[in-house]
This record gives structure tokens, C-alpha cells and sequence, in this order.
């Protein structure tokens, strides 16, 4: 009995230690202390009556910019559909807007994703594909990193005969601050499986999508 109880207790010193945990996150009321920190290096006072409120809004609005590190994208996905009737055409969702921060200025990213998959029996609700961007947009981000991370998700867990994702985004770090270039949007691709092998499925799902760039991301 002993023996199998120190056993037990090794195998649990040896475990690898959920993400969660590892990841030490300071308390609310130092998030606050450091909005305060940051009001005063821009040349503000923080007991300014327009501005104590500040550090609880901003925390705030952390919890919703960053909330995606709560949801594990893999789960999200575990419910799926193999009753799909030979149903073997691509799927896609166009057209899904978010918003996301830029890992080095945490400035805002907006764009659209378009998404594509091609079913190998398995098919996902599609509010589970506009919610795994949204968990992945609710990081800091770079574009690059978030696309990749879309298409390799979809294709671990369905494990389609591939899948298709292209983002169009305006970098706010690039139109507010820096060179200043408002209009301009970033377009980035992940071609997996089917969509990188055959150019006659590449160019009928680009065609759904339409000219990326087109999509009016000048306003954002
Ligand atoms: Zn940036």
C-alpha cells in the first residue's frame, strides 16, 4: 500500500504542470498599480478625477481582449459531425471579423479570416470555426503565428484532406504610430493538404473569397 502511494506521489511530482498553472499571473490589483505606472509615464496623473477609474476599465477590457488563453482551441473542436451524407465539397466561411492585439506594440489588429477545409468524413459546426478564430485573435498575436495556428488546429483535429486559411488585417501599430500608414492591410495564407497540392481547389477557394484586400479594411 505504502509503496504504491510513493509511486503514486512520484508520478505526480513528474507530470508535466498544466499551462494554467505554470503561467504566473499577478493579481488585479497589480495590473491596476501598472496602468497607473503607465498613465503617469504618458504625462498624466493617475488621481486625476477623469482618470481613477481608468486602471479598473483598462484591466477590464484585458479580460475581454485577452480572453482566448482561457479556451483550449483543441477542445473546442472535439465535437464533430460523421454523419455528413458523402458530403466530400469544401467547406468555407468567409468573412469572419476580429480583433486582435500585435504581440510587440499591443496595438490593435482588425481584419477578416477566410476559412476552408475539404471533409474526410468529419465536418465541425461552423460557429466553431468563427469561434476558433476568435480564440486565437484573443492573444497577443503576431498574423503570421495566428494563421498557421488556425490551419494546423483544423487540421489536427479533423484531420480533413486539407485546409485553406487567408487573414487580411490592418495593423493599427502600422496606421497610428510608426510610418503611419492607414489603408494598408497585410495579407497572410496557410495552404494545407489538397489546397497546397492542387491548384484547381486552391483557385476555387480564393475565388469564393474574392480579391483579398478588397474587403474595405481601410476604415478600420
Ligand atoms: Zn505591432
Amino acid at each position: 500500500m505504502a509503496k504504491q502511494a510513493g509511486r503514486a506521489r512520484r508520478a505526480d511530482d513528474d507530470a508535466p504542470i498544466p499551462l494554467k498553472r505554470r503561467r504566473r499571473r499577478p493579481d488585479r490589483e497589480a495590473a491596476e498599480a501598472a496602468v497607473r505606472t503607465l498613465i503617469e509615464w504618458a504625462g498624466d496623473d493617475p488621481a486625476r478625477e477623469g482618470l481613477v477609474g481608468t486602471p479598473d476599465r483598462v484591466v477590464r477590457s484585458y479580460e475581454e481582449f485577452f480572453r482566448g488563453y482561457e479556451t483550449d482551441p483543441v477542445e473546442l473542436l472535439q465535437r464533430t459531425f460523421d454523419e455528413i451524407n458523402g458530403y466530400d465539397e469544401m467547406v468555407v466561411l468567409k468573412d469572419i471579423r476580429f480583433e486582435s492585439h500585435c504581440e510587440h506594440h499591443m496595438a490593435p489588429i482588425i481584419g477578416k479570416a477566410h476559412i476552408a477545409y475539404l471533409p474526410n468524413r468529419r465536418v465541425v459546426g461552423i460557429s466553431k470555426l468563427a469561434r476558433l478564430v476568435e480564440v486565437y485573435a484573443k492573444r497577443l498575436q503576431i498574423q503570421e503565428k495566428m494563421t498557421s495556428q488556425i490551419a494546423g488546429t483544423l487540421s489536427d483535429v479533423l484531420q480533413p484532406k486539407g485546409v485553406a486559411v487567408v487573414i487580411e488585417a490592418a495593423h493599427q501599430c502600422m496606421t497610428t504610430r510608426g510610418i503611419h500608414k492607414p489603408g494598408v492591410s497585410m495579407v497572410t495564407s496557410s495552404m494545407l493538404g489538397a489546397f497546397r497540392d492542387d491548384p484547381t481547389t486552391r483557385r476555387e477557394f480564393l475565388a469564393m473569397i474574392g480579391t483579398p484586400g478588397s474587403h474595405g479594411l481601410e476604415n478600420v
